[in-house]
C-alpha cells in the first residue's frame, strides 16, 4: 500500500501546476544528483523573433526568402517554424507545399512550388553540401537551400525565461548538478547556458545524442542518485523516457511529452522544478 503521506505531497504539488504521476516519482526526486534542462521552450520562451533576412540569390529580396522559409515551415511545429511563420504573416496557400519532411535535429526539406527547399541549421547545410555563409549575427540562424543552391539565411533569437537564472541558482544551491543540452549551434548554446549559470553546456546534440548524455551521467553517479531531464517534448521525448524522472512542460508540450512524461509543469516555470523537489523532500518527512 501507498504511504498516506504521499499523497499528502502530490496533492501539495498540484496545488503548485505541477502534476506527478505516481508516488515513485515522488520518491525518487528525493535522490536527484542531476538536472538536466532541454534549452529551447524549457530555458528560453521558444518565441523566436526574426532579427535579420539575408538573401543571396539573385533575384531574392528578403521578403521573397522570408516568404520561401514561411511555406518551408508551414507544417513544423518547431518553436523556430511558428517564429518564421509569424514573421512573414501572411496566410499560407497550403496547395503551393508538397512532399513535406521533417529532419530531425537539423530542419524541414518540401517542395514548394514545385522546387525543392531546405530550411534548418549548418548541419543540414552540410548533409547537403550546399556551402553557406557563417553569419556573425548573434542567435540561431536558418539556413535556405533552393534547389541545391544557397538562398540566404534568418537569423533569430529567443530570450531566457524570467525565473530561468533562479531556478538553476536554487538547483545549484540544493546541491544539485544542473546540465543543459540543446541541438542548436554552440555559440548560442554556450551564451545561454553561460548566462545562466550551468554547471554543464552541451550543443549541437542530436535526439540520440541527448539520450547519450544522459547514459554518460548514469555510468558517472552511484546507483542511488537520480537524473531528472526537462524538456518541452519537441525533439526530445526519447529523452523525456530515459530519465529517472521525466518532467515536461505541459503547456508549452506536445500531447506526446505529457504521455512520455512522469512529471508535469503546467506552468512551463523551470523554477517549479526544485519546488517539486522540495515538496519531495517534506513527504519523505511525514511519511517516514
Ligand atoms: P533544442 O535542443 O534547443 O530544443 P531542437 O533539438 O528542437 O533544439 O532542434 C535543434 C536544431 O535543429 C535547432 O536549433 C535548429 O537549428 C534545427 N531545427 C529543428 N527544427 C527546425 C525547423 N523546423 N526549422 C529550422 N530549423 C530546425
Ligand atoms: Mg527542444
Amino acid at each position: 500500500s501507498i504511504p498516506l503521506g504521499f499523497f499528502g505531497g502530490i496533492g501539495a504539488a498540484s496545488k503548485s501546476g505541477i502534476l506527478i504521476k505516481g508516488s515513485n516519482y515522488l520518491e525518487a526526486l528525493n535522490d536527484v544528483k542531476y538536472v538536466v534542462f532541454d534549452k529551447t521552450g524549457t530555458l528560453t520562451k521558444g518565441a523566436f523573433k526574426v532579427t535579420e533576412v539575408h538573401p543571396v540569390l539573385e533575384g531574392l529580396d528578403e521578403q521573397g526568402l522570408l516568404e520561401i522559409a514561411a511555406y518551408t515551415e508551414s507544417h513544423s511545429t518547431h518553436p523556430i517554424a511558428e517564429s518564421i511563420r509569424a514573421a512573414y504573416g501572411k496566410e499560407l496557400d497550403e496547395t503551393r507545399v508538397e512532399g513535406y519532411n521533417e529532419i530531425s535535429g537539423h530542419g524541414v526539406q518540401v517542395q514548394v512550388d514545385g522546387r525543392e527547399v531546405l530550411a534548418g541549421n549548418a548541419k543540414l547545410m552540410e548533409r547537403e553540401s550546399i556551402t553557406y555563409i557563417k553569419p556573425e549575427a548573434a542567435g540561431t540562424i536558418v539556413h535556405i537551400g533552393l534547389h541545391g543552391e544557397y538562398a540566404g539565411y534568418i537569423a533569430i533569437s529567443d530570450e531566457v525565461k524570467e525565473d530561468a537564472a533562479e531556478a538553476v541558482r536554487n538547483l545549484k544551491q540544493m546541491g544539485k548538478t544542473t546540465v543543459m543540452l540543446t541541438g542548436d549551434a554552440k555559440a548560442v548554446g554556450e551564451a545561454v547556458g553561460r548566462s545562466l549559470g550551468l554547471d554543464e553546456i552541451h550543443a549541437e546534440l542530436l535526439p540520440q545524442h541527448k539520450v547519450e548524455e544522459i547514459e554518460k551521467l548514469d555510468a558517472k553517479k552511484s546507483p542511488k542518485e537520480k537524473i531528472v531531464f526537462v524538456g518541452d517534448g519537441i525533439n526530445d521525448t526519447p529523452v523525456l523516457a530515459r530519465a529517472d524522472v521525466g518532467i515536461a512542460m505541459g503547456g508549452l508540450g506536445s500531447d506526446a511529452a505529457i504521455e512520455a512524461a512522469d512529471v508535469v509543469i503546467m506552468t512551463d516555470e523551470p523554477s517549479k522544478v526544485g519546488t517539486a523537489i522540495r515538496i519531495a523532500g517534506r513527504t519523505r518527512a511525514i511519511v517516514w
